[in-house]
Parts: structure tokens; sequence; C-alpha cells
């Protein structure tokens, strides 16, 4: 009888060597528990990087999922199909925009955002127009356009010519942004708050005069909310909670609430861009991921439910800062709503890795957000009483790390 038993070691040595998964094997999961296959559990306090919006196995979004299996799963976008109309007015009768391009992953998204964008100027004969501005530690994805507008040097080496135009300038620096911005560039494309660089949050007059200074030169304005968006921050949409409205906007991380979605949203305008043939996708926007996101979405666009991931944020905030105070590993707490950082100082600058492992061996799934901060982006739905577990866990990590 051939073996099939499957072991964590079997994974460095089948899979590329691009990941470094936890030491386990992770087997089922109940809201914001997880439980691997020794039968140890976890508190999800990392909800898959900002993505499982409601937890492991919701009953809602299986009830959907599973009748939506039933009857359609894929057809290509060849054909039309209910689900997928539902979730292009569950996204524009919510936010700014009016045309959707519905797509898999972030990156994909952002790639259709600043290719429209290019595609945008060529159709008005403005050929000169292909500049992008972009930031340092922004993160936009590992499509090669995407990781070429990103700012980690480190993501783009190694891979060959970037493509043209592209720079980066300091986040929250709105001279170096008044400097370089022209009648040559395409697109500034922002995160209101900056995930994987370190949760740091656009400045309000920042994310203002971006919008101003593309006004005045006729650059579109794209907010990359992959990470932001879906009531992470306690708004719909980061931008709703800044009141500046951007020209395109991006989203996936929590739209499918684990199922792999993504959409680009835009103006009738600048959308129309995208005539028949200039861009697409084999599976972007199928029956079983639409189904699931327009669910996300309804449940997540509810003033009492964003109010009560406001208060969720508030706990798990004061309990970070508590923990920061005792023990020095962080000096401060940043983010918004249920996406927060604690940032690391002193001895304790550079071993978020290191408390990111002990925090699983003690039970607790968390993230890094670079080096030096300790991301948390649980379940939007998570427990109170799992927040207090996870804290509990976090506190034993630290110890663990400092003795
Ligand atoms: C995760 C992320 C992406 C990339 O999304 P993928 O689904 O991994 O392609 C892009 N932008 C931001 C802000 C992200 O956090």
């Amino acid at each position: 009888m051939p073996d099939d038993t499957i072991t964590r070691a079997d994974f460095d040595s089948l899979f590329t060597p691009n990941y470094a998964p936890a030491a386990a094997l992770l087997d089922h999961g109940v809201g914001s528990r997880v439980w691997d296959t020794t039968g140890k559990d976890y508190i999800d306090l990392a909800a898959g990087i900002a993505v499982n919006t409601f937890g492991h196995a919701s009953p809602e979004l299986r009830a959907v999922l599973e009748d939506q299996a039933a009857k359609l799963w894929h057809v290509s976008n060849a054909y039309a199909h209910e689900p997928g109309i539902r979730l292009a007015r569950e996204l524009t009768s919510r936010t700014f925009a009016e045309r959707v391009f519905l797509c898999n992953s972030g990156g994909e998204a952002n790639e259709a955002a600043l290719k429209l964008a290019r595609r945008h100027a060529y159709d008005r004969g403005e050929t000169e127009r292909f500049e992008v501005i972009a930031f340092d530690k922004a993160f936009h994805g590992r499509t090669f356009f995407t990781v070429s507008v990103g700012g980690t040097v480190a993501y783009r080496t190694g891979f060959g010519p970037v493509p043209d135009g592209i720079t980066h300038l300091p986040f929250n620096d709105m001279d170096a942004v008044g400097d370089a911005i022209s009648e040559r560039t395409a697109a500034v494309l922002v995160e209101p708050v900056q995930g994987e660089g370190g949760l740091i949050p656009a400045d309000p007059a920042f994310l203002q005069r971006l919008r101003d200074l593309c006004n005045a030169t006729g650059a579109l304005l794209i907010f990359d909310e992959v990470q932001s968006g879906v009531g992470r921050t306690g708004h719909l949409y980061a931008y709703q909670g800044y009141g500046v409205v951007p020209d395109i906007l991006t989203t996936a991380k929590g739209l499918g609430g684990g199922f792999p979605v993504a959409a680009m949203l835009t103006t009738d305008e600048i959308g129309s861009s995208f005539v028949v043939g200039t861009h697409g996708s084999t599976f972007g926007g199928n029956p079983l991921a639409s189904a699931v996101a327009a669910r996300v979405l309804q449940l997540v666009d509810d003033p009492a439910f964003l109010s009560e991931v406001r208060r969720k944020a508030d706990l798990l905030r004061a309990g970070l800062e508590t923990i920061g105070t005792e023990t020095g590993a962080w000096s401060s707490v940043r983010g918004q709503g249920l996406w927060l950082g604690c940032v690391m100082t002193g001895e304790w600058e550079g071993r978020s890795g290191d408390l990111t492992t002990a925090g699983f061996e003690q039970g607790v799934m968390m993230l890094k957000a670079g080096p030096s901060v300790l991301r948390l982006a649980p379940a939007l739905n998570i427990p109170d009483s799992d927040i207090a577990e996870g804290l509990e866990r976090l506190r034993a990590a630290v110890a663990r790390v400092a003795g």
C-alpha cells in the first residue's frame, strides 16, 4: 500500500521555497478558533491576513456557498450570471463606483487599475501620460507591474527590467508629490493605511492633497484598499472614513471572507476605457466567488455591525496597550479598526518574527508587518472572549521571548 501520510516536512520538499509556514498542519476552524492535525487549538488573530471576515466556517457564508455550489460553479466571462451582477450591484450601491471589474486577487485588481489608468490616458490621446507615482513601503501585489510599483526593492530584485515611468516617494510627504506630479502622471497609487508597510495610516491632509494634485494635473487617484477594505477599519472602505474619494479603488482580501475574489471599482467615464478585448480574467467573478462576496458585503455594510467592529477594536487596542506598557515589548499601538500594529522598540526592534513564532507555540496566530511591527487582524466578528484569551496567549508569548 502506498504511504499517503502527510507531514509538515512534505511542504518543504514539495513547494518552491518562497514561503516558510508555521510548524504545524492546520486542520479545521470554527469562528476565531483553529485546530491543527494534533488537536491543538489556536486563537486566530491573523484571519488569513485580514481575509476571513467572518472567521472560519461561517454558517451564513457556508449556506450561500453550498447553495451556489449546487447550481453553477463557473462559466467564464463569455456568459453573464445573476451572482456576478448581484455582487457588482452590492459594490456600486455602497461606494462611489459605477463600474466594476471582477478578478481573483489583490495583485490582479491593482494590475487592472494600473492598466486602466494608462489605457484611459491613451484613449484621450495623451500618449505621454503613462507615469505612476507610488510610495516607499507600499505593497500592491506580486504581479510584475504591481511588484514594480510596490515600495520594497527586494521584492522586485532579480526579475529583470521593470516597466518604465514608476516613481517612488516618501509616504505622507505632500511636498514630494507636489514636485513629482505632472501632466505625464497617469496615476497616483496609494494605500489609505499602509498594511504590509507597518500599519501606517495616511494623514488625512495627505490624501486630500493627493486628490487636489490629481484634479489639477489630470492624474487618476487609485486607492489600494485590498487590505483596508470590507469593514477592516470600522468603515466599509477606509476612504469613507477619510472623506476623500478616489477615481479607482481595489478590494480583495476580506471581500470573499476566505473565498478568492477581488474587484476594481471605478466611474462610468474611466471604466469606459476597458472596451471589449482590452482586459480580462477566466475565473474573475465566477458564480461561487460572486455569491459569497455579495453576502459578505451585505453583512458588513450594516451600521450596527460596523459599530461592533469599532467596539471590539477598542477592546483589542486597550489590551495590547496594557501588554506593551507592562512588558516594554512595544511603545505604541497604531492602525484603525480591527487592524492594529504593535510598534516594537528598543531591544525588541526586529523581533516581530520571534513573537509570531512564540505566539503560535502558545496557541495564538498573529502576523508581522515588517521586522518590528506585530500585526493583528482578527475576524470582524471575533467574540470578546477570544480577544481576551488571545491577549493572554500573546502575553505568554512575550514572556517566552523575553525570558
Ligand atoms: C495583500 C495585498 C495586495 C496583494 O493581494 P494578493 O491577493 O496577494 O495578490 C495588494 N495590496 C495590498 C494593500 C495588500 O495588502
